[in-house]
């Protein structure tokens, strides 16, 4: 079956489309399938949030694009063709910055020929999405600015703009507006993670993500759905799901903490969600939450691998290389699943990741543990619609690239595992230190945690336990070892084609990952820069000096995490992680580029629909591929304007 099945859909520049499958949906019960359907549903509401999260003017740029994709009757086929590129462009990053370099990109076309298609579309009977009484020309004076001009508004986040600058207003995202990072120094937020901050005469304003609040109307969509999940959901996750709405609800700390702990001890429903505002990349400071929505089911298979890891947590824990000090005398409740996805909207799709941690909360992480997943189906959509060269281009020799194709899915998919499970869930803050990691260390936080979970998936993955504990099969562990390694130090070079301008990297995990093979580079001779044909490579050479190092580095890490020691997070990072060589960067580009190799991947996620018996009751929730990115995004817009399940608008507060 998997043979006839397309991964790979198309391009659009340096993006990969890609079919998302989950095989195992049609074999849920009638209940869970019920489940799933509903929290779907809620993710699909909130998807707008996202956009008005990234931009002001992303809702409105989408409308303006969406209008001309679907009312094309008479505008001239180049421009046509230029906006649908850069609509693809759009809807895979949720706006008009490139997610992975927090730079905008933009619409090569004149102002003219923008309008031309504009008003085109308007004759056809689009509404453009315009304000009440606004013309074709003033919309598109309103908004040409951020279509064709790239030095307005250039970039989403920027934790780095340059000495002198303030990380909020170099920043273009809306989480903020007109705010700076100097007034924040003297004003204490109540709704930190879910609220935007804007400044009203000088005098600041959260405007809370709740009910009655910004976001009234997505976020009344939403509970809408997840109170029609609950007859279908088991109790523990009934209770996790009226305690989100209850968050939803209120926007209060209190209650996002009551929703986090029983999200994390909800342990045995098969079907999951993950739905609010969760991750904090986007803002330079890392405190505000950027809304996602994700539906997953359990893989059990893959699933039992990634439990043994998790029951074995304390071993691990108990053997980090850092000081006793940062060990946690008793890991609580780590759950660790391999899961399928069924829905990614807003920060997680159609851009994902491929294992998720959670909460972010250290404090409840610490208390009563943490979700930990991996993508299965991810990572398996991702590997088959890898283009064999991407492999054999950046290896040094030919038995490396034979390596990478026979163990790089396996290697990658238990390293990610690692990272999350033991990674993430690990070590413990100095004594006496009671002020959260990312408020000590701000824009740096994000990188030094992702850095920190890196390390420890390499520096255990050697490990005879993993052989004990069957995860590992004992003949070929150097081998797989040997794969994860050259891997790893490959891809600190071959990230590099993401970043196609400027002379940094903004996005977190891209700088961990250049931070330890830089650093590796220059304290130990596990790795070794060679060049072949005016081709660079980055070769490991000694994988047992690849793994005292990681455990050197990871215990400075971790010690700048568990103090809290900033300054140290600064140097470590512009020194190794931030800054790179762009003759080199050139010299990967052409290398991809001649080769036609993506710099990323966009998922089309697979489509629920019901069948419903003569009463209306649900009979069967039938999953199927669209296998085409615009037709489902503009299902999931024209799902947005859709008002069948909203709750009563709340009570003003
Ligand atoms: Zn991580």
């Amino acid at each position: 079956m998997s043979s006839e099945r397309r991964y790979l859909l198309e391009r659009v520049d340096d993006v990969a489309v890609v079919q998302l499958y989950a095989d195992g949906f049609a074999s849920l019960s009638l209940r869970e399938k019920t489940l799933a359907w509903h929290l779907y549903l809620a993710a699909l509401a909130g998807r707008d949030i996202y956009y008005d999260q990234r931009h002001a003017l992303g809702l409105d740029m989408r409308a303006v694009l969406e209008a001309i994709v679907t009312h094309p009757n008479g505008v001239d086929p180049k421009v046509l063709h230029e906006v649908r590129r850069y609509t693809k462009l759009f809807w895979i990053n949720s706006g008009p910055y490139n997610n992975i370099t927090a730079r905008k990109f933009v619409l090569r076309l004149t102002r003219h020929e923008l309008f031309d298609a504009a008003q085109a579309a308007a004759r056809n009977g689009a509404t453009l999405g315009r304000r009440p009484s606004e013309s074709v020309e003033r919309l598109i004076d309103r908004l040409a600015p951020m279509f064709l001009d790239a030095s307005v508004d250039p970039t989403v986040t920027s934790k780095t703009p340059g000495l002198g600058r303030d990380i909020l207003t170099a920043s273009s995202n809306n989480l903020y507006s007109g705010v700076t990072a100097t007034q924040l120094e003297t004003f204490t937020e109540r709704y930190g993670l879910n609220s935007r901050l804007t400044a009203d005469n000088g005098r600041l304003v959260e405007e809370v993500y709740r009910t009655g609040g910004r976001y009234d109307q997505e976020i009344r969509r939403i509970i809408g759905h997840l109170r029609a999940a609950i007859p279908f959901a088991t109790p523990s996750m009934s209770e996790a799901l009226r305690a989100l709405i209850q968050f939803y609800e209120t926007g209060e700390d209190a209650d996002r903490i009551a929703y986090d702990i029983a999200w994390v001890r909800d342990q045995e429903s098969p079907v999951d969600t993950i739905n609010g505002f969760v991750e904090v990349y986007m803002d330079p400071r890392g405190v505000k939450g950027a809304w996602e929505g994700i539906v997953s089911y359990v893989n059990e298979t893959k699933t039992r691998d990634i439990q043994a890891l998790a029951a074995n947590a304390q071993w691990f824990e108990d053997r980090m290389p850092w000081d006793p000090r940062f060990r946690k005398p008793d890991v609580a409740g780590v759950t660790a699943r391999a899961i399928e996805v069924i829905v990614e909207t807003g920060d997680s799709g159609p851009l994902t990741a491929v294992g998720i941690n959670l909460p972010n909360d250290q404090a409840i992480r610490e208390k009563y543990g943490s979700k930990s997943v991996s993508l299965a189906n991810v990572s398996d959509a991702y590997e088959r619609s890898t283009p064999e060269a991407m492999r054999v281009e950046f290896s040094w020799s030919g038995e490396e690239a034979d390596r990478a194709k026979k163990w790089g899915g396996f290697a990658q998919e238990l390293t990610t595992a690692m990272h999350e499970v033991i990674g993430h869930g690990s070590g413990r803050m100095a004594p006496g230190v009671t002020e959260p990691p990312h408020r000590l260390l701000g824009e740096q936080y994000s990188s030094v945690e992702e850095a920190r979970a890196d390390l420890v998936a390499l520096y255990f993955l050697p490990d005879a336990k993993l052989v004990e504990l069957g995860i590992v099969p004992g003949d070929h562990h150097h081998e797989i070892v040997a794969t994860e390694y050259e891997y790893y130090v490959r891809n600190a070079l071959v990230q590099l084609r993401r970043v196609r301008e400027g002379t940094h990297i903004e996005e977190d995990h891209m700088r961990n990952r250049q931070m330890i093979v830089n650093w590796l580079l220059a304290h130990t001779s596990a790795v070794e820069v060679r060049r072949r044909d005016g081709h660079t490579y980055y070769v490991m050479v000694n994988a047992t000096a690849f793994r005292e190092g990681v455990g050197r580095l990871l215990a400075e890490v971790q010690r700048i995490k568990g103090e809290g020691d900033a300054a140290a997070a600064r140097d470590l990072f512009e020194t190794y992680g931030v800054h790179f060589d762009p003759a080199l960067r050139d010299e990967i580009v052409v290398r991809v580029d001649r080769l036609q190799l993506p710099s990323y991947t966009g998922f089309v996620m697979p489509r629920l629909e019901t069948r419903r018996d003569d009463a209306g009751a649900i009979v069967d929730v039938e999953i199927s591929y669209p296998c085409d990115l615009e037709t489902q995004m503009l299902e999931y817009s024209a799902f947005a304007r859709r008002d069948d399940v909203l709750e009563p608008p709340s009570a003003a507060r």
